[in-house]
């Protein structure tokens, strides 16, 4: 490679972890190596850099002992709430059942367009299903969503591509029929959002 281009694309990355930084957030009893998986792994799948925060959310408050379940959108609200002026992103991972009101669950939830989003593993592992343990795949599955929920707070819809990471899921079937990574359509608009964003941030 030309050291010209070295030099550039030395100055792309410097560009793109001072300003895309996803800060993740552990939520309860999340199981720290999955979280630092993500963390490794998301920078390869976005211009994104990732960091784990030192500090957790303990999701209790948001439990709603008539479903059993934990209340997504009040999970979500209370980490808007930590949201620091500086920060870019904040993506909290829990390991508990998410639901909001019409539905039966949620495999995560974002602010569309905002600077939040939640996901749980809760949903995407195979003992969930009665199969055997496979980390893998938890890993896999946990990837797709975190890049899907991202996609939301950049302001992207979902994809009728289903094999674009913003393809929507009712199911975790749908989960593996995606990829981690968009559509060319999608991956445009996810890059010029990220531009752009970067701008105003
Ligand atoms: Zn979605
Ligand atoms: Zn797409």
């Amino acid at each position: 490679m030309e050291p010209h281009s070295c030099r550039c694309q030395e100055l792309e990355s410097e560009r793109v972890l001072g300003m895309n930084l996803v800060h993740l957030l552990r939520v309860g009893t999340t199981e720290l190596p999955v979280l630092e998986g993500l963390c490794e792994a998301l920078p390869r799948c976005l211009p994104v850099a990732c960091e784990i925060l030192p500090f957790d959310l303990d999701p209790a408050p948001s439990y709603h002992p008539e479903r059993q379940q934990f209340h997504s959108s009040e999970l979500l609200e209370r980490v808007v709430k930590l949201v620091r002026p500086r920060d870019w992103r904040f993506l909290a991972v829990a390991d508990i059942d998410l639901y909001i009101p019409i539905l039966k669950y949620v495999f995560g939830e974002a602010q569309i367009g905002g600077s939040c989003a939640l996901v749980s593993t809760y949903r995407l592992r195979q003992e969930f299903y009665g199969l055997e343990k496979d980390d893998v795949l938890l890993r896999e599955r946990l990837l797709k969503e975190a890049v899907h929920e991202l996609g939301h707070t950049l302001d992207l819809r979902h994809c009728q591509d289903y094999r674009c990471a913003m393809a929507s899921s009712h199911a975790v079937e749908w989960i593996d029929l995606r990829g981690s990574t968009c559509c060319s359509f999608c991956r445009a608009q996810f890059e010029s959002r990220l531009a752009f964003s970067e701008k105003i941030g």
